[in-house]
């Protein structure tokens, strides 16, 4: 089925009784060409480019719960394309090139809105720091304005421009940047997925990965084994425990984040605002509520759930950087896993074990990424050769020193 205003419209005449589910619910068969673990939005997004960019068809998405439950549906929702590095920058640059064509190309209503990125310097290094990463994603092709004072003053007139503590220097914007519908993208990928054949299987999870003679050769599920030639290891904040099954050690530590919203309000904030002096953006949904993220927790973990000295945390930077949102009321926040790794990049590669392939370490940042990571691991999936924005993403640059340390906190997990 194909969707349109045509067909909302006539589905409200007709008592929308007409929708039929968007993706099947199959059984595993007993034998796939290529496995891929994980129907997140990376997943999800591998699995379709694998069948529409590289025809292939004999392919099951595995999910240990349900489609778009883990980081892809519970992230702050924010995409831009303003990395610094060579390595990263081209690889998000692709990818927000393919978030700009993803509604026409899924034939689905993701919600992507361009409404800008404003990032905030708070002293005169930080400007520099700023004009410099402007330049960098000038040079790649993509968009960024240096602001004035002036400019993020008539822009956001609600932050603070009085406190002293951090006073706001100007900006840098992105006008390309904005946010998407996080669950719709899950969403958009498994039905345009499903509608190429590709076999999607709900609450089934991997516990074990079969390997013979040094290839793989299928895995083991809670709904049985599954043989198959290519395997794809693509579990976000799980990627340690995954890999382990394959005797692989990854260079990833596992991490909570929160996210916040407010109740719903009036438009008051037209774009993602990004404090500089912590670790805190901010936008506003569709529905009206102020949805907020901040600091990792500083510990390892594999909680997926808030507490309260991280809320405590987020909310000073929040009363900080604008005031009025002290007499707004929080209706939840909520806790993902992060697969952070020792420079805050990700990997995308093969696997020491042959026909096994690693999608892993995002970060915090992996919403963004989905479309390019899924196109690239697709592309090494399908011919074994690296895409060219994504390879720099190797799994061995941990040992021979290539690292891709973005914030320049060096190699500590939880500071990217
Ligand atoms: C609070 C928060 C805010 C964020 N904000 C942003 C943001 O604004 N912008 C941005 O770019 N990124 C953001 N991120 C990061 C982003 O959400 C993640 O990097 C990205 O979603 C990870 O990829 P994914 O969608 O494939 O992960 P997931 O959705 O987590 O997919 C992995 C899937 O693997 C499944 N799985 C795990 N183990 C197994 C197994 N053994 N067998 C079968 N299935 C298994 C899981 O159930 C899960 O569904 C944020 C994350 C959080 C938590």
């Amino acid at each position: 089925m194909r969707y349109s205003g045509f067909k909302v419209f006539t589905e409200g005449l007709f008592g929308n009784s007409g929708w039929k589910p968007a993706w099947r619910d199959p059984a595993p068969k007993a034998e796939y060409d290529i496995l891929i673990i994980g129907g997140g939005g990376h997943g999800l997004a591998t699995a379709y480019y694998l069948a529409k960019n590289h025809g292939l068809r004999n392919i099951a998405v595995l999910e240990k719960g349900y489609l778009g439950g883990g980081n892809v549906g519970r992230n702050t929702t924010i995409v831009r394309a303003n990395y610094f590095l060579p390595g990263n920058s081209e690889f998000y640059s692709h990818s927000l090139k393919l978030w700009e064509k993803l509604e026409g190309e899924l034939n689905y209503n993701v919600m992507h809105s361009q409404r800008g990125q404003l990032i905030l310097a708070h002293s005169d290094g930080q400007r520099d720091a700023l004009a410099r990463r402007g330049n960098a994603i000038v040079n790649q092709g993509d968009d960024a304005e240096l602001w004035s004072l002036d400019q993020v003053r008539d822009f956001a007139p609600y932050l603070d421009f009085e406190q002293t503590r951090f006073p706001i220097y100007g900006g840098l914007m992105q006008r390309r940047a904005g946010t998407a519908r996080h669950d719709a993208v899950a969403w958009g990928y498994a039905r345009g997925a499903d509608r190429l054949g590709v076999d999607l299987i709900q609450n089934c999870e991997v516990t074990g990965i079969d390997i013979e003679n040094g290839r793989v050769t299928g895995v083991q599920t809670t709904r049985g084994a599954i043989k198959a030639r290519k395997v794809g290891m693509v579990v976000a904040g799980r990627s340690s425990q995954v890999a382990a099954m394959a005797g692989m050690r990854l260079p990833i530590e596992s991490h909570v984040l929160q996210a916040f919203v407010t109740e719903g309000l009036k438009p008051v904030i037209d774009s993602v605002i990004s404090f500089g002096m912590g670790h805190f953006y901010i936008s506003q949904s569709d529905k009206g509520g102020l949805v907020f993220g901040g600091d990792l927790d500083f510990y390892a973990s594999y909680a997926a759930r808030g507490n309260l000295p991280m809320l405590e945390h987020v909310m000073e930077a929040a009363m900080t950087l604008m005031p009025m949102i002290g007499r707004a009321k929080i209706l939840r926040g909520w806790g993902g896993i992060m697969d952070m790794t020792p420079d805050g990049s990700p990997i995308i590669d093969k696997a020491p074990v042959e026909g096994l392939f690693v999608d892993a370490g995002w970060n915090y940042g992996g919403f963004k990424a989905t479309p390019a990571s899924g196109w690239c691991m697709a592309h090494l999936m399908a011919t074994g050769e690296p895409h060219e924005v994504a390879r720099r993403f190797r799994l061995d640059r941990f040992r021979t020193g290539h690292v891709l340390d973005e914030e320049g906190t060096g190699s500590q997990h939880n500071l990217h």
